[in-house]
Formats: C-alpha cells, sequence, structure tokens
C-alpha cells in the first residue's frame, strides 16, 4: 500500500469500527462547583498523552470533539480539545510513538504490525510527527500552542490556549546519533524517553525480564549527558531497574518518570518501587501516575488516587504530577474513560483531606516545574 492508501485503509477501518460500537460514552464528572473552581484555577497538566499517535496515524483531529465509543477497549478517542477544557487540563507531553528502523524480537505483536506498515520510521518519523504537532497547533493556533519550555506552557495557559510540549517515546526515534537529537530539538522536542518496548541504543526496557540487571550503554550515558547540556527533559519511564539506577546516578538536572504507577500497590513491572520513587524524589525527578487499570490494579478513581497519595508519603509532595497514557493503547480505571473525567481526581483529592497546594502540585506545578527547571 502506498501512503495514502494506507491511512485511507486505516481511517475508514477506525471510523468502521467507531460506528458499529456507537454510545455509551463516559458519564458526566458529577463533582460540585467548589471543586470544579479549584480545578480549573489549578494549572492541570499531564505528563504523557498519546493522542499525537492518532493523529499522525488516522488524521484524528485534535479540534473537533469526539465520543469514545469503546470504555473498556484500547482502542478510543480519550482526548481531544473541547473535552481537554471541559475536564480542566491545560497542557500535557504529547508523546511521540515512533516505529523502530530495526524491529527486534521482544517488540510487542501490535507495534511490529505497524512499523511493517510504516515506510518513514525511526528520525524520519519523529520529525515527521513533529510537523503533525505543530501543523495542528498553527491550524489551531486560538485553541492550542506548540511549546518549548516551561514558560511558554505557562503563557499558553495563562493565555486559555492548551499548552503540548513533545516527547518522544523511546530512544529508537533518534537512533544512534547525537546529531538527531539536534534535528528533532529545533523542531521542537524537548523529552525523550531512554526506551519503549525494545532494546534502543541507550537503555533497556522493563518490561523484557531478560534484560534485567542491564544498565545504560555506553550512548545512552552520552545521550543522558548531551540532552542535559541543550535543556531536554530525560524520562525514565519505560527503562529497567538498572538502567534507572545507573540513570540517578548521572543527572545533575531534574528529570521525569513520565509515566508508571505505584509497585507496592499493584505488582505491575513498570510500576516503580518504594526505593525507586524515594531515589526519584531525592534526585529532584516528578513521576507522572498512569490511570491505566493494567498500572492502577484498583477499581475507579478512588484506586488511582490511592497511587498519588502512596507516592506523596513515600517521595513527598513535590514528586508527583500525572502520566495519564490516554490514547495510548490503555483501558483507562472507571470514572477516567476519558479527559474530561479529571475534575473527579480533584474531588478524591478534597475529600480525603489533601490540602489547595498539594492538589495544585500534583494536578501541574510539580510537572511544570521540571520543565521548567531545565527548559526555560
Ligand atoms: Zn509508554
Amino acid at each position: 500500500m502506498n501512503e495514502l492508501t494506507r491511512r485511507r485503509f486505516l481511517q475508514s477501518s477506525a471510523a468502521a469500527a467507531g460506528a458499529l460500537l456507537a454510545g455509551c460514552g463516559p458519564e458526566a464528572p458529577q463533582v460540585s462547583d467548589d471543586v470544579l473552581a479549584l480545578h480549573r484555577d489549578a494549572r492541570v497538566l499531564d505528563l504523557h498523552l498519546d493522542t499525537l499517535l492518532s493523529m499522525r496515524l488516522l488524521g484524528y483531529e485534535i479540534a473537533s470533539r469526539h465520543t469514545n465509543r469503546l470504555p473498556r477497549s484500547p482502542i478510543s478517542w480519550h482526548m481531544d480539545l473541547p473535552r481537554a477544557r471541559e475536564g480542566g487540563l491545560d497542557g500535557a507531553v504529547m508523546g511521540l510513538v515512533i516505529s523502530p528502523r530495526e524491529v527486534r524480537e521482544e517488540l510487542m505483536a501490535p507495534l511490529r504490525w505497524l512499523a511493517r506498515l510504516e515506510d518513514e520510521r525511526g528520525i524520519d518519523q519523529t520529525l515527521l510527527t513533529l510537523d503533525v504537532l505543530d501543523e495542528a497547533a498553527r491550524r489551531h493556533a486560538d485553541e492550542m500552542r506548540f511549546c518549548r519550555s516551561g514558560s511558554e506552557m505557562r503563557a499558553a495557559m495563562d493565555e486559555g490556549r492548551f499548552a503540548a510540549f513533545a516527547g518522544l517515546e523511546g530512544s529508537h526515534g533518534i537512533e544512534s546519533d547525537l546529531q538527531n537529537v539536534h534535528a528533532a530539538y529545533q523542531r521542537g522536542l524537548r523529552m525523550i524517553g531512554l526506551t519503549h518496548f525494545q532494546a534502543s541504543s541507550a537503555a533497556y526496557p522493563m518490561t523484557v525480564a531478560a534484560f534485567d540487571g542491564r544498565g545504560l550503554t555506553p550512548f545512552g550515558r552520552d545521550l543522558v549527558a548531551e540532552m542535559e547540556r541543550m535543556g531536554m527533559v530525560v524520562d525514565l519511564a519505560h527503562v529497567n531497574e538498572a538502567g534507572v539506577e545507573e540513570a540517578l546516578g548521572l543527572v545533575t538536572r531534574p528529570f521525569v518518570v513520565s509515566h508508571t504507577a505505584c509497585r507496592a500497590l499493584f505488582d505491575f513491572r513498570r510500576n516503580l518501587s518504594d526505593a525507586q520513587i524515594r531515589a526519584v524524589a531525592e534526585r529532584g525527578g516528578v513521576i507522572g501516575l498512569c490511570l491505566a487499570r493494567g498500572f492502577v490494579g484498583r477499581p475507579g478513581v478512588e484506586g488511582f488516587v490511592d497511587h498519588i497519595e502512596h507516592a506523596i508519603r513515600v517521595g513527598g509532595v513535590d514528586c508527583v504530577a500525572l502520566g495519564s497514557d490516554w490514547d495510548g493503547a490503555i483501558v483507562p480505571v472507571e470514572g477516567l474513560g476519558d479527559v474530561t473525567g479529571l475534575p473527579r481526581v480533584t474531588r478524591v483529592m478534597l475529600e480525603r483531606g489533601h490540602s489547595e497546594s498539594v492538589i495544585r502540585k500534583a494536578l501541574g506545578e510539580n510537572a511544570l516545574r521540571v520543565l521548567t527547571e531545565v527548559c526555560g
């Protein structure tokens, strides 16, 4: 299939699936005016949203309102600008999910399948995806802005525009060449996750037990140093334990673990142990808490807030953030089936007695602090 045929095929398949399963969108947030007032006044920033994947693959229109027709399936529309406004989400790190140039055997089947369909991979696809985000921001300049720093995000939020920041999910998207980091930086990339579901030239994925014990590669260490020098945010999500430990010994600037949860509450390989949460917090890192059922392991918004509270108990109030992973082929916990559910997180935190200042930190201020300290 050529590029156009492929895109049409994907678009019509998605439309057909949507038409078949119409109905049953998520319910209204059911929060009081007081809760909503605090939620709307707070700066709410998500450290990991994958909506760009559908934008790149399917021409998903971020400025149009969609209905999440498959709330219990990983294939669904979790976010767009009208619903972000309704849910009080002011900005996000938009993840770039990129097909690797070389597909390795450990890569999960859907991503292998995707990589086989795509001509552009690696750095070419990274640059192309940054253009997709840039083009959307230009087309909808009144509603969103493609931001290169924390202060640009703050400014965009204050103007009532959605603040989009670009984060690469896995360093296979810059292959093993620091020149590619510079090329992507020129086009607006400001965050790189060292690995995704397959070993990259920088680090090993947590999801593959066979890589346990292997830390960063020499290129991985160079990459961390170069990113810090350039003012880019290092993301340790997906990186295995040995890699995280090694990175914690290297970093001199704040960093993030963009989407993860607490292993003490749910024993899942991608979640952080208490020792890791403590170590990340001590090194100035911020942890984005993922609301996927597979990470949370407990029901509902309450279950998700349990993870926020646990991370606060172990690492302190300055280390927590949102890292939803919406639109990243996940099934969200009930009540957070799309971005309009976010005020419920504020409601549950208030009900449990958290102060306004703690809630503001968790909803966005901590995340914004890291992006501002590293990128200006
Ligand atoms: Zn991920």
